[in-house]
Order: structure tokens, then sequence, then C-alpha cells
């Protein structure tokens, strides 16, 4: 502190002699000017404090209106920045240190006062408690860059975790249609002379598909990918949507008739002309429409209905195969979650995330309805975006 520094003192002190006598050793300091305002009771101070900043407050801890380290609490919490200088009688220094240790910076003893003990005093209690001020906002900060690393790391590893699930998904799925390209390949290449020209083609046709897996899962993972980084938009043109739809189940053809099922498809309602993203619509329809022949049991129905609306189109996919547990239909749309009575059916578990993120991007809803062993009903609603 320098010369120029302005200290102001709210002294609170119902003796006006004491009082008188502290303002006169204060007036002859020389290194420092002070300010000093006078009030004679607690709740005189309290209301100062409210109204004017001081540097530090000088206590005597007889008051009319308060006794002893009472008169501390009210002043700590209506000023607690300000430093507290008690004023104690020789008889009582066990209390002053008493106040000390409850949050007064200093204690003095009346009669052992004079200038230089007054000044150093003050000019301590203020330096004090300035630096417990800023211990006070390091500490804080230091808490808050702590929580706030913690709950960094916690992501962190979140995403590792779900990273190295990632992968090691990825890989054991990959390597499934691997070996079966190598194990065709390599009788292909042994049994030449060997094989019937329907065994080679059985053959080239496990590789073939073998193949096209690994692209769609390459696809699967490259799209949540997208998605996550933001970068699912959707591209929007004019598309007749029941032709679309009608596509989408000739194309489900091939496994309908291999597992016996009967596909029915209805649409209902007037359907306006509308632009849509078709390559959303065929991630979000054709992985519905999957599933439910896959988990469908041979010999089933599935249908699949289109209803129109005026502001939305509702797609409804129904199945009256094996449903999913309760358990499960929290986690659905999570990567990699597949439910727990799949047995050996196959599949990734990426399926349902591309299409909650499809329907995400779409800004559109999708419900599920299921019971073990009756059946399963998926339905999304996009909204109509008129061209
Ligand atoms: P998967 O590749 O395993 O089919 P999905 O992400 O498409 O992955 O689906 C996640 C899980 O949801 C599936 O593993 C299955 O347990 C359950 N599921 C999805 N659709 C159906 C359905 N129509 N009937 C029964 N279970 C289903």
């Amino acid at each position: 502190m320098t010369a120029s520094y302005l200290v102001k003192i709210l002294l609170i002190e119902d003796n006006l002699a004491e009082a008188r006598l502290l303002q006169e050793f204060l007036k002859q300091a020389q290194s420092k000017e002070f300010t000093l305002v006078h009030v004679k009771r607690l709740q005189e101070a309290l209301q100062e404090i409210r109204k004017d900043t001081y540097d530090v407050i000088l206590l005597d801890l007889t008051l009319p209106d308060s006794q002893g380290l009472s008169s501390l609490p009210p002043l700590m919490i209506n000023a607690p920045s300000i430093p507290i200088v008690v004023l104690t009688n020789t008889n009582d220094e066990e209390l002053a240190i008493e106040a000390v240790r409850q949050g007064a910076q200093d204690y003095l003893v009346k009669r052992q006062v004079n200038t230089d003990v007054l000044v150093r005093s003050v000019h301590y209690a203020i330096e004090r408690k300035q630096v417990l001020e800023t211990l006070r906002t390091v500490n804080q900060s230091l808490q808050s860059r702590v929580d706030e690393r913690t709950a960094e790391l916690v992501k962190a590893n979140e995403l590792n975790q779900f990273k190295s699930e990632f992968v090691s998904m990825l890989s054991h799925d990959i390597r499934n249609p691997l070996n079966t390209i190598l194990l065709a390949a390599g009788l292909l290449q042994n049994n030449d002379d060997k094989l019937t020209k329907e065994k080679k083609h059985t053959h080239l046709q496990m590789i073939r598909s073998a193949i096209k897996n690994m692209a769609q899962m390459l696809d699967e993972v490259s799209l949540i990918g997208r998605a996550d980084s933001g970068k699912l938009s959707c591209q929007f043109s004019p598309l007749n949507l029941e032709a679309f739809c009608r596509q989408l189940v000739e194309e489900a053809q091939l496994n309908v008739k291999e597992k016996h099922l009967t596909l029915v498809f209805a649409s209902f309602g007037e359907l306006t002309e509308a632009v849509w993203d078709e390559s959303l619509l065929r991630h979000i329809l054709g992985n519905l429409l999957g599933n439910a022949i896959k988990y469908s049991l041979p010999g089933g129905q599935v249908q699949f209905q289109l209803i129109a609306q005026e502001h939305s189109v509702i797609f409804q996919i129904q199945d009256w195969g094996i449903g999913i547990p309760q358990n499960d239909q929290k986690q659905l749309f999570q990567p990699f979650h597949r439910a727990e009575n799949v047995g050996t059916t196959p599949g990734t578990g990426l399926g349902l995330a591309i299409v909650k993120k499809c329907v995400d991007a779409y800004g559109g809803k999708i419900t599920v309805n299921s019971e073990v062993s009756f059946g399963t009903t998926f339905t999304v609603t996009l909204p109509l975006i008129k061209s």
C-alpha cells in the first residue's frame, strides 16, 4: 500500500471517548490517509456497509445492541470481503482470540493501542484479507477447472468406451464375411477341375453376398459417423412416395419369399405433391422393413402402411414376429444394441441407430410398440415438405 491509498474505516464503538482517541491516533499516522466513519451500534453499522464500501471494520465487542461474538456473523455475512479488527478491553483477550478464530483478521487491546499499532493492524488486516480473497477465488476457479476437466474426462472415457466397442464389433462383423470370402475363394482355387458348374456358382454367390454385407456395414458406420458430426443434412427433391414405397416392397420380396412370408403394402389418404430425401427415406424404411422380415417367424405376415395426412406422413411397419423385450426397448436406438431374444438371427445392431438419426435429421418422430412373442409395430411420422 502506498501513501496515496485512502483507507476507509468503519468504527463500531459506543464509547465516545474511545472513538475519539482512535481518531486521534489515525490523524497522527504519517504514511497513510484514513477516513473514518464512526457508528455506535451494530444496526447502524449494518446500514452503513449496505450503502457504502469500506476497507476495514474496527469492532468493539461490547455494544448496546450486540454483545461479544454475536456481532461477527451479521457483519461477515453482509460484508464478507471486509476485514474485521476486534477491539477489546484487557480482561477479555480470550474472547478476542476466539473472534479471530471465527474469522476476524486481528484484535487490538484498547489500552495498548497507539498510532503504530493501530496503523499496522489495519494494514495487515487488509492485506491478509486480500490474500485470503485471492486464495478463495483461485480455489474457486481451480475447483471449477477440476469440475470441467472431470466432466471432459468422463465424456472422453464414454467416447473411448464407445469407440473401442465400435472397433471390436466392427472387426468381428467384418471378419465373418472375410472368412467366408477366403473359404469360398480357396475352394474355387483348389478344386477348380473337380467342382460342378453349380457348385462354382454357389461359391461365387457366397463371395458376392459377403462383399455386399461388408459394404453395407461400412456404409452404415460411415452414415453414423456423418450423423454424429452433424453432416447428415436433407436433400429434397420431388418423389412419387407411393411408387417409391412399392419399389422398396418389391426389393424386399426375395427375403420375404425365402421365409414364406406375406408382405402387404397399403396406402391411405391423399398424397399431395411434396419433396423428399430419397436416401434418408431408404435408410429409414429399408431398415424397418428388413427388420420386420428378419424377426418374423416363417409363414407370418408383415404390413407396411403409408398414411398421408395434411402436414405429415405416417409410415407404419408391423410384424407378428418375436417382439422386443420391454427392457431392451429403451436402448433400441443405441448403436450395437441387440435385444436378448435375437438368438442366432444375424445383425450388427446398427440399423435402428441409423433409422433414428435419419428420422432426427428429418425433424420427424419414431415410436415402437412391441410385445415379446406377439410382434412389433414401428411408427415413423415425417413432416410433409411442399415443393
Ligand atoms: P440388427 O442388425 O441387430 O437387426 P437393429 O439396429 O436394426 O440391429 O435393431 C436393433 C435390435 O432391435 C435388434 O437386434 C433386435 O433385437 C431389435 N429389433 C428391431 N426390429 C425388430 C423387430 N421388428 N422385431 C423384433 N426385434 C426387433
